[in-house]
Order: structure tokens, then C-alpha cells, then sequence
């Protein structure tokens, strides 16, 4: 079920979860701001999720509320795994799914990391 991306953050949300290491992961990738690891049911060859450390449920949340030197952070992380990846030069796809009409599952935000292969259209039809 999709989430209301107006809730308040839920600190039992599994990616809070795995941020504690209470739950494990696959990770690729941790800074001061940022954590990285493999969805655990990847869409893509290269599916890597990259959350932020702090505890905010969306890209709304997160835009509104985090201060600038956590969202210089997070954007760096984020680069930061793609070119690690290798995925710059082939192209890759940045995805985050906001609230009801964008799918979010997990209400930590988190964007999506697709790659390896050419990923089609950018919605599906
Ligand atoms: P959303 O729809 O919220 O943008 O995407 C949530 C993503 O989290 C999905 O792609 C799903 O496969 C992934 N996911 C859900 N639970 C877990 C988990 O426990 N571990 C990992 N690594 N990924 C998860």
C-alpha cells in the first residue's frame, strides 16, 4: 500500500530499520549524510537505493525541512554511487516515488538507482 507523504516519520519503517543495522542489507555505499544498498527485489541489473541518514518520510519532507548542508549531502552520496557504479557513461535512471500517486512504499525517503541495461520508457503505458 502506498503511503500518505504527509505522515509523521515512523521510526519502526524498515529502512530506519536498516539504517540501525537492527535488519540487514546489502550496502554499497555510507557517509556522514547518506546510506546505500541493493533493492532487495531488484527491477534493473544495477537497483541501488540510497536513503538519507536523517529521519525525514519523503522528497517532500525532505526538500522542506532538511537543512542545506544534509541536502548537499545526500545529492553528493547520490552521484557519488552512480559514478561508482559505473553507470554515468552508459546513462542511468533516478527515480523517487512521492506519497499515493507516485507508489511509496517506505515512508523513509529513499531514491531509486537504475541501470545496466536501457530502461525503455520512463513510465509504463
Ligand atoms: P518505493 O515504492 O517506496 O519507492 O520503493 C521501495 C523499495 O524498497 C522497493 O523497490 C522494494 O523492493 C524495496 N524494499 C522494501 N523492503 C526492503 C528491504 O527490507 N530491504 C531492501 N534492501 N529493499 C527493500
Amino acid at each position: 500500500m502506498p503511503i500518505d507523504a504527509t505522515q509523521p516519520y515512523d521510526d519502526a519503517n524498515i529502512f530506519a530499520r536498516i539504517l540501525r543495522g537492527e535488519i540487514p542489507a546489502k550496502r554499497v555505499y555510507e557517509d556522514a549524510f547518506a546510506l546505500a544498498f541493493h533493492d532487495i527485489a531488484p527491477q534493473a541489473p544495477v537497483h541501488v537505493l540510497v536513503i538519507p541518514k536523517g529521519a525525514y518520510v519523503s522528497w517532500d519532507d525532505f526538500s522542506a525541512r532538511a537543512p542545506d548542508a544534509e541536502i548537499a549531502g545526500f545529492v553528493r552520496a547520490v552521484g557519488h554511487v552512480a559514478r561508482e557504479h559505473g553507470l554515468v557513461e552508459p546513462g542511468y535512471r533516478l527515480l523517487a516515488n512521492v506519497g499515493g500517486h507516485g507508489g511509496q512504499e517506505v515512508p523513509h525517503l529513499h531514491v531509486h538507482l537504475f541501470g545496466g541495461v536501457p530502461l525503455g520508457p520512463m513510465l509504463s503505458r
